[in-house]
């Protein structure tokens, strides 16, 4: 498959050899499965941005495996360096390794220079939802204390704990007997803010609220073990954290001595423009959590980088067997020179700033768009009935199966599903991401005449 190949659909969604490979995964995978749902494709190869279904129809990924694929699907550079690593060690559990030592070197070297002497690596099993898990049995171990902060609309993973911490209620609801000792905050969500106040006279009372809890001898809060919250709200529809309130937040759990952990899953390694995106709100960490594109190329990988500090746990405190992915350390090093090397970041807020003039302008054109938001190249485009005030999550999904239709690959977000999303590869083109809001446009235009 060619990369400068462009998306075309040939056939109806799903043409006949996706449907009968749905059909027959419909059959036998779980109830639970979901994207095949929404995106009715089965996927034969990819390329950089390119995805091709079995029936020959090309997408355009703008959700590339969820924000997982940096540098697109199976770029050249990672694939030659998996394939060598491939053939000379594979597992290494938590045993020293040279791919291992780059692949440390390079993470540590893309910290701001104040953190890197300062900072430990914890390699966890390979999942967002497991580091999550780590970051927070590191703090409960360091502080000694069981409840954490939380807030309104995030999303930190699918294992029980981590499902604990996520704002998704009906997801939760069957699970009983979940972690005990949450709590949720209003997060700063200013375009639907949760205590119904404007941005432009609050004075971010999000962060006064949470400050005063934290510290009312009356307040029924225990000092937590950890503030967790991600600066850019992903699942939650793409929501960035305002600037104030974050470092009104880092300066109140400094003050109280409870660590900050940011759940950078989904914003880090480059996809808000910067490496990891507490950068852009001047603030410290105590604890960063990383995963999806750690490896560049889809390679699971998940990790947490804290403060030394930090450091109480015993030796075997949070084990796995999957910790040593050699393939995934090695693409992931690679991947960090790769960036370096092309400028990736740089095209990242290029892209970023090219689609957000696009959909500012359907947002100026089309009444059903009622915010465009995001940071880098995490975007979303938020959908509201003009007539009711209600979200269009309706809308949301014909939004998605007509781009598909079209060869654009989205991903929806937010309560309600309201929010189109996209997470394309990091080395988006200028004519890709034309292509994407061309689509959109013609779409919109369609759906909302
Ligand atoms: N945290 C955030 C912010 C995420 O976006 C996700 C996944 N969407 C997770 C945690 C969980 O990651 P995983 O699916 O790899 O467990």
């Amino acid at each position: 498959m060619s990369a400068t190949l462009t998306p075309h659909v040939r056939t109806a969604i799903p043409g006949p050899r996706s449907s009968e490979l749905l059909k027959r995964q419909a059959d036998r995978e779980s109830n639970a499965r979901s994207y095949p749902r929404r995106l009715p494709i089965a996927v034969a190869r990819a390329q950089g941005s390119l995805i091709e279904d079995l029936d020959g129809n090309v997408f355009l990924d703008c959700l590339s495996g969820a924000g997982v694929l940096s540098l697109g699907h199976s770029h050249p550079d990672l694939v030659a360096v998996a394939e060598r690593q491939l053939k000379t060690f594979v597992h290494g559990l938590d045993l020293p390794t040279g791919p291992k030592d780059d692949f440390t070197e390079q993470q540590f070297s893309m910290l701001p220079p104040a953190m890197r002497e300062s900072t430990r690596i914890q390699f966890c099993g390979p999942t967002g939802a497991n580091a999550v898990d780590a970051a927070i049995k590191l703090c409960k171990t360091y502080t000694g204390r069981g409840d954490i902060v939380s807030f309104q609309g995030g999303f930190h993973g699918s294992t029980h704990a981590a499902m604990a911490l996520t704002g998704l209620v009906e997801q939760k609801a069957p699970i009983a007997n979940g972690l005990p000792g949450v709590h949720f905050f209003p997060y700063s969500a200013c375009h639907d803010c949760p205590l119904g106040l404007r941005p432009d006279s609050c004075s971010t009372n999000c962060a006064t609220y949470l400050e005063k809890s934290l510290k009312d001898p009356n307040g029924g809060i225990a000092k937590p073990a950890a503030v967790i919250l991600e600066l850019i709200q992903g699942e939650g529809g793409v929501v960035p954290a305002r600037l104030e309130f974050v470092r009104r937040l880092r300066a109140v759990t400094a003050e109280l001595d409870i660590p900050l952990i940011v759940d950078e899953v989904q914003s880090g390694c480059g996809r808000t423009g910067t490496w990891f995106a507490f950068e852009q709100y001047g603030i410290e960490p105590d604890v960063v959590v990383a995963s999806k594109a750690l490896s560049g190329m889809g390679l699971p990988a998940a990790v947490i980088l804290y403060h030394q500090r930090l450091d109480t746990w015993a030796p075997g405190a949070h084990s796995g067997t999957f910790r040593g992915n050699q393939l995934a350390f090695a693409t992931g090093a690679e991947a960090i020179r790769v960036i370096r090397r092309d400028g990736v970041l740089e095209n990242v807020r290029e892209r970023g700033a090219q689609l957000m003039n696009r959909f500012t302008a359907l947002q100026e054109r089309c009444a059903w768009v009622s915010d465009v938001r995001g940071l880098g190249l995490m975007l979303g485009i938020e959908l509201t009935d003009p007539a009711t005030g209600e979200r269009a999550s309706g809308l949301a999904k014909q939004v998605q199966s007509a781009a598909l239709e079209e060869g654009l690959i989205l991903e929806l977000g937010g309560r309600d599903d309201c929010v189109v999303r996209l997470l394309p590869p990091l080395t988006l083109s200028e004519a890709e991401a034309d292509f994407a809001a061309d689509v959109l446009d013609r779409v919109f235009a369609r759906l909302t005449a």
